[in-house]
C-alpha cells in the first residue's frame, strides 16, 4: 500500500491549507470507510447523496488515523490536526492514485468489457503470478473509487498491476484509463449490459474503447476479432500494438482441440504450444477469457509451461460458476451473480454441451436494465433453448416469462414453467427432479435467485 508524508502528499494532489507543521508525519494506505481503518491510515471522506463522510473524521482519529482529507466547501475542518484540506475529495483520491502509480514502476494491465471482466482478471493475475509480483482488483472494486483505492493498496515494489475497469455509462472508462495509465489494455467483448443508459451497442462498443485514451503510444491492445464493432474502429488505430483473440484462425491467437467438462476445459493454441493447455474453470466462454489472457502473457514473455501452471490454479471470486452437490444426486451449477443476453447465452450453451449423462433443467431470472428492448431479449433467450439437450425450463419473474414465450415456439408445453413466486417455483422444481440431473440458475443479481438455489444445494 501506499506509504507517504503529508509533505510527500501534499507535493502529489494540490492541497490548499499549510502543512508543514505535520509534514513529517506518515500514512500507510487510504480508506474512506472507517470501519477498514488501521493506524496510520489516510482517511478519506467522501461526500454521497445521502451520507457525508466528513462526519466520520473524528472517529477515523479515534481508530489510528494518521491523517484526514477535508472537502473545502464543508465547514469546520478539525483544528490542530493533520487535515489536508482539498477542493473535492473523491478527485484528490483519485489523483493520488494517479500520482502513486506514475511514482511506481508496475507495468499496468487494464481489463474492460460487457462480461468476463472479472474472470478474465483473475486468469491474468493467476497466469502473470508464475513469473511476477502481481496486484489485483479485488473482487469487483472497479468504478471511479475501487480503481483508486485498488492503486493505493498495491505494494510500491508490485511488478504487474491488474485492474478491473467497469462502467455503467459514457466517460467512465475515460476517466478510470486516464487514473490508471495502462500499459495494456484488454476488452473482453461487447455485449449488451447498460443498453439501456447507451442506446446501441456501438455506443458501448465506443465507451470500452475509451480505455485507449490512457494508453501509451505502442500499448499493447487485445481485443477480440469476431467482435466486427471493435474490429473496423480498431483497425485504424495505428499507433498501439494491436492484438486478437476469437474462435477462428484469423486470430493472433485461437484454441482448437477444445474438451469441455465440469472442471474445466483443455484447448490447444496453434503456434505457441502443441501440448493442451488445461484450463481449471469450465465454459467456452471461459475460454475465450484464457486467450485474452495468454495474448498478454505472450506479450510479456511469459513461457507457455508458465502460462500452463497459471491457467491450471486459476481461482475465480464468489458467485460465479460455483458447483454444488444438490438433492437428490443432482448438480448444481449457480451462475447467479449477474446476467445479460450474452452472458446468459455464453453459460446455457455450455450446460447443453456437457455432462452427457445427466438431463438439463434450467431456471432462469430477469435480466435486469437492458433498456427498451428488454422483452426481445428475453424471447431470443428462449427461442435459443436446444429442446433436444435441455430437459425442462423453469422461469422467474416478469421480464423471464418472455423466455418462456420464446421457449413454447419450440418445446412442448408441459416441459415449460412459469413463475412469479419463488416458494411455487420451489415446489414444482423439486417436484420434477427424479434425480441426478444438472440444473443451472442464471438471473441478473437483483433477482436474488440464490433465494431458490440455497433450498436445492445439500449442505456439507
Ligand atoms: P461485472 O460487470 O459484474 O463486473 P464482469 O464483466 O466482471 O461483470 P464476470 O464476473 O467475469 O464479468 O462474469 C460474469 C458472467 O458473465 C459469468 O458468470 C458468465 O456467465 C459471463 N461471461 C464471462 N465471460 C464471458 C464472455 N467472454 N462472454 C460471454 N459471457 C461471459
Ligand atoms: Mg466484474
Amino acid at each position: 500500500m501506499i506509504k507517504r508524508t503529508l509533505g510527500q502528499l501534499a507535493t502529489m494532489i494540490k492541497v490548499v491549507n499549510d502543512v508543514t507543521k505535520f509534514q513529517d508525519i506518515e500514512i500507510a494506505g487510504v480508506s474512506f470507510d472507517t470501519r477498514l481503518i488501521n493506524p496510520g491510515t489516510l482517511f478519506v471522506p467522501l461526500k454521497g447523496d445521502a451520507n457525508d463522510g466528513h462526519k466520520y473524521v473524528d472517529t477515523a482519529f479515534e481508530k489510528g488515523a494518521a491523517a484526514v482529507l477535508w472537502q473545502k466547501d464543508v465547514p469546520n475542518p478539525p483544528e490542530h490536526a493533520p487535515v489536508l484540506i482539498v477542493e473535492d475529495t473523491l478527485s484528490a483520491l483519485q489523483d493520488l492514485a494517479h500520482s502513486y502509480r506514475k511514482q511506481t514502476s508496475a507495468k499496468v494491465i487494464a481489463i474492460t468489457g460487457s462480461n468476463g471482466k472479472t474472470t478474465t482478471k483473475d486468469i491474468v493475475a493467476s497466469v502473470f503470478s508464475e513469473n511476477y509480483k502481481v496486484h489485483k482488483t479485488d473482487g469487483n472494486f472497479n468504478n471511479h473509487i475501487g480503481l483508486p483505492l485498488t492503486i493505493l493498496a498495491m505494494e510500491e515494489t508490485t511488478e504487474i498491476a491488474i485492474l478491473e475497469m467497469g462502467m455503467s455509462g459514457k466517460g467512465e472508462i475515460s476517466l478510470l484509463t486516464r487514473i490508471a495509465q495502462p500499459d495494456a489494455a484488454i476488452i473482453t467483448n461487447i455485449g449488451e449490459a447498460h443498453l439501456q443508459d447507451l442506446g446501441s451497442r456501438d455506443a458501448i462498443a465506443n465507451a470500452k474503447l475509451e480505455i485507449i485514451e490512457g494508453l501509451p503510444k505502442n500499448g499493447l491492445l487485445i481485443y477480440p476479432g469476431n467482435e466486427p464493432l471493435l474490429v473496423k474502429k480498431i483497425s485504424n488505430l495505428k499507433q498501439f500494438n494491436t492484438c486478437t483473440f476469437g474462435e477462428t484462425s484469423e486470430n493472433d491467437i485461437y484454441a482448437v482441440d477444445i474438451t469441455i467438462g465440469e472442471d474445466g476445459s483443455s484447448f490447444v493454441v496453434p503456434g505457441l504450444s502443441d501440448e493442451p493447455f488445461f484450463l481449471s474453470i469450465a465454459g467456452k466462454h471461459n475460454i475465450m477469457n484464457a486467450l485474452a489472457a495468454i495474448l498478454a502473457a505472450k506479450e510479456f514473455l511469459i513461457s507457455p509451461s508458465s502460462i500452463q501452471a497459471g491457467l491450471k490454479s486459476v481461482k475465480l471470486s464468489n458467485m460465479r460458476m460455483e458447483w454444488h452437490d444438490g438433492i437428490k444426486g443432482t448438480r448444481i451449477l449457480n451462475d447467479a451473480y449477474n446476467a445479460s443476453p450474452t452472458a446468459m447465452r455464453a453459460v446455457i450453451s455450455m450446460v447443453e454441451n456437457m455432462l452427457e449423462d445427466r438431463a438439463k433443467i434450467v431456471v432462469l431470472g430477469d435480466m435486469l436494465e437492458l433498456g427498451d428492448k428488454e422483452v426481445e431479449f428475453h424471447e431470443q433467450i428462449g427461442e435459443g433453448l436446444d429442446p433436444s439437450k435441455i430437459k425442462y425450463v423453469f422461469t422467474y419473474g416478469s421480464l423471464a416469462k418472455n423466455i418462456a414465450s420464446g421457449a413454447r415456439l419450440h418445446f412442448p408445453e408441459e416441459r415449460i414453467f412459469e413463475f412469479e413466486d419463488k416458494e411455487k417455483l420451489i415446489n414444482v422444481l423439486k417436484e420434477k427432479i427424479e434425480g441426478n440431473e444438472l440444473i443451472l440458475f442464471k438471473a441478473s443479481r437483483g433477482v436474488k435467485l440464490e433465494e431458490v438455489v440455497n433450498t436445492m444445494v445439500i449442505k456439507n
